[in-house]
């Protein structure tokens, strides 16, 4: 598996949208890490056809974009969720454990139960960054990585774990020695 380039197209959007796309990932040995815009923590994607389903806005959600990409439109009180806890990940494909499509009222129960929602003094193991800062040092790393000319999907997702710890409460208390 090449770390960068494209994959097969799927069949719910076209050729040169899906080169697009697939332009701004890079495929590590786990997940798969969006490097394109990032709003809020997630990635997004400027998709014309977008307008064509009836939304105003052409730009959308990355996980969304390719769960549609491969299965048409999606319900709207539906959400993509991130089993593997990483917002940037678009690996999608059968078995993989990382994108999920459920309810937004799943996706709090699952984020609850990982301990991921910071709630008043509790921090839980919510990234100390915060959400919005934790992917952008994801997507700095990745770029970093890739700049060096590093493309083995084992290394990469070694230099993704290191970034992903970096934000870890738990690493963080860990004794120097
Ligand atoms: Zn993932």
């Amino acid at each position: 598996m090449a770390a960068l380039g494209p994959w097969l197209c799927p069949p719910f959007t076209d050729a040169e949208t899906w080169r697009r796309f697939t332009e701004k990932v890079v495929r590590t040995s786990g997940c798969w890490i969006w490097i394109g815009a990032v709003s809020d923590g997630y990635g997004m994607f400027h998709n014309a056809a977008n307008q064509l389903l009836g939304r105003k806005s052409p730009t959308v959600r990355v996980s969304r974009f390719l769960w549609e990409a491969y299965n048409g439109q999606m319900h709207a009180t539906r959400v993509v969720l991130h089993e593997c806890d990483t917002p940037l990940c678009v690996r999608y494909e059968p078995g993989a454990q990382h994108l999920t499509v459920d309810t937004q009222s799943a996706n709090l129960q699952m984020a609850a139960a990982r301990d991921r929602i910071t709630n008043g003094s509790r921090l839980g193991r919510a990234d100390l960054r915060g959400q919005h800062q934790q992917s952008l040092a994801i997507r700095a790393a990745m770029l970093a990585a890739v700049a060096e000319g590093i493309t083995d999907p084992d290394r990469l997702a070694e230099v993704l774990a290191a970034v992903i710890a970096k934000g870890d409460p738990f690493a963080a208390q860990l004794p120097l020695f």
